[in-house]
């Protein structure tokens, strides 16, 4: 199978939500270039993702033409009975008759508790015996002894689903390497999501683009960044959370036949997280997990992006900037209005300080 799946995260919109003849033409096009490999969940685009895949691909397509990935969200599921409904419903959003891999949805530490007492290993085991699920697995946002533990707990599970990219791979809170290595260690398959960290590796230093482009001048500085997942030899997958034709048609046209990144390009690859890292302030990849529950119905994520293109972009962008940010206040919380409750901060994937940062996007934003 090709290295490449499409993530049913950040699909094409129109005013109606998502633009289903949009995402006909991309899933097409991604499927005719020899593609398969789907993935998608239930939170995704306030659930509409699921909808959207049985619209673009299961009703258009055979089964054996796609391979699809869906997830047991329980952070969307309040009581263990509500497991099988939770599934039947995805099975029939999805418009298909047994999901291929069936991971429980962004496993840490905290949620290994709930998943646990919940025994959804034992349900996706149940599912998978009765052939309503082909693989079972998780998706995974933690350190690398939670994963250790985790995995030996369960050498049943079948892949293992990162994040991992070269910004990360020696991040302290996000362990990409020692993560890989433990997957590794367990003999696990390893699917990569966010190998582009929501974009943050799209948009990057002038400085670490000039390394790229003196390497491979017609390489996009996209491609560096799933390259870099595809090339470690124990991934079998790089999801890439693709929007417009642009991204689509650069994605294939490296990853159709791909070659693997030779030590050069690892060593330029890291050598550009670096550069990189010094970059960003808020390493925020607006996934929206802490969105919802925050009891002040703060912007988080819209807030951070602004705080760190203001740091980025300087004065010039300060107030086209501050502009964006009085109209999105107007009608959510302010940064100001952060009453520290910590809800946001113990469901962020990446571990960002977000009460702290609150305070500093206030004094940029709200003075
Ligand atoms: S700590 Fe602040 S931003 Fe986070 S959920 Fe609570 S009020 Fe919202
Ligand atoms: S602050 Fe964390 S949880 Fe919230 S959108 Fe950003 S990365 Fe996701």
């Amino acid at each position: 199978m090709k290295k490449l799946g499409f993530g049913l995260m950040r699909l094409p919109t129109n005013e109606n939500g998502i633009d289903i003849a949009e995402t006909c033409r991309l899933t097409d096009e991604f499927i005719s270039r020899g593609f398969t490999y789907f993935d998608t969940a239930a939170p995704y685009h306030g659930g509409a993702s699921e909808k959207a895949f049985k619209a673009a691909v299961s009703d258009r397509y055979p089964r054996a033409a796609y391979t699809v990935t869906d997830k047991l969200s329980l952070f969307m599921i309040e009581k263990k009975e509500d497991m099988q409904p939770f599934f039947d419903k995805q099975l029939e959003a999805l418009g298909v008759d047994y999901i291929d891999i069936y991971l429980i949805h962004s496993l840490s530490a905290r949620s290994y508790k709930k998943a646990q007492e919940f025994g959804a290993f034992e349900f996706a085991a149940e599912m998978k015996k009765q052939g309503k699920v082909k693989h079972v697995g998780f998706s995974f946002h933690d350190t690398a002894d939670v994963l250790d533990t985790i995995l030996t707990d369960h050498p049943e599970i079948e892949y293992v689903q990162l994040q991992i990219n070269y910004l990360d791979w020696e991040d302290d809170a996000i362990q990409s390497r020692l993560c890989y290595e433990t997957a590794v260690k367990h003999n696990k398959p390893i699917i990569v999501m966010e190998p582009v960290k929501g974009g943050a590796l799209v948009d990057i230093s002038k400085k670490a683009q000039a390394l790229m482009k003196e390497h491979s001048p017609s390489l996009s500085v996209a491609s560096w960044a799933i390259r870099f997942a595809a090339s470690l030899d124990s991934v079998v997958m790089v999801l890439s959370g693709m929007s417009n034709e642009e991204q689509l048609k650069d994605n294939l046209s490296y990853m159709e036949d791909f070659v693997p990144f030779t030590e050069k390009e690892f060593n330029i690859a890291k050598e550009c997280g670096e550069i990189i890292r010094n970059d960003i302030t808020v390493p925020c990849t607006a996934c929206r997990y802490c969105v919802d529950d925050c009891p002040m119905n703060i912007a988080i994520p819209e807030y951070f992006r602004l705080f760190n293109d203001i740091n980025r972009f300087g004065l010039p962008k300060a107030i086209p900037l501050k502009n964006s940010y009085k109209d999105i206040s107007s009608t959510r919380g302010k940064a100001s209005d952060c009453i520290k409750c910590g809800m946001c901060e113990s469901l962020c994937p990446q571990k960002i300080q977000i009460t702290k940062l609150l305070e500093k996007v206030s004094e940029t934003f709200d003075k």
